[in-house]
C-alpha cells in the first residue's frame, strides 16, 4: 500500500499487539477495520462505532480528501472523532478503515484518557440501537 498524503510505500510497525501501515515520510498510519478500537486506550463502548454512526461527514480539516489506500477508487470521509471533537480522521465506507494523519493517534488517547476521567460514556453499539428503537416508536395517543 502506498501513502495516500505523498505516495511513499508504508511500512508495517508494531503498536503494542498490533501491526499497522505506517508512512515514513508524513507519520500517518492506515488502520484496518478494527484496529482503532485495539489501539487506543481501552474504554468502555464502541470508538469506531461512536466515530462513524451519526456523524454528517461533511467537516473538514487542514488535510485534504483523499482515497483510501486499500481502495484506491473509492474517497474517504471526513469523520469526527468520537463527538465533539476536534480530531478529524479520514474513513472508508468501503473497508471500514480509517487514515490517521501524524499525531492523531496521540490526541486520540489524550481524548480517551479525559473521556475516561469524566466518567464519559462513549456510545455502545447494543446501547445505541436500542434506544434507537425506542426513539423511533410512535407516540402513543
Ligand atoms: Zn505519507
Ligand atoms: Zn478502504
Amino acid at each position: 500500500m502506498n501513502c495516500p498524503r505523498d505516495a511513499a510505500v508504508l511500512e508495517t510497525k508494531s503498536i503494542g499487539q498490533t501491526s499497522v501501515q505506517t508512512c515514513p515520510l508524513c507519520g500517518g498510519m492506515f488502520l484496518e477495520h478494527g484496529q482503532l478500537n485495539r489501539l487506543a486506550d481501552p474504554t468502555p463502548g464502541d470508538l469506531e462505532f461512536s466515530t462513524v454512526d451519526g456523524d454528517s461527514f461533511q467537516h473538514e480539516d487542514e488535510y485534504g480528501p483523499i482515497d483510501c489506500p486499500r481502495d484506491a477508487d473509492i474517497q474517504m470521509r471526513k469523520v469526527d472523532f468520537n463527538i465533539d471533537t476536534t480530531i478529524i480522521l479520514d474513513y472508508c465506507p468501503g473497508c471500514h478503515g480509517f487514515w490517521l494523519d501524524r499525531q492523531e493517534l496521540a490526541r486520540i488517547n489524550e481524548e480517551v484518557k479525559r473521556l475516561n476521567e469524566a466518567g464519559a460514556a462513549v456510545p455502545d453499539p447494543l446501547l445505541v440501537r436500542i434506544s434507537q428503537f425506542f426513539w423511533n416508536l410512535p407516540l402513543p395517543h
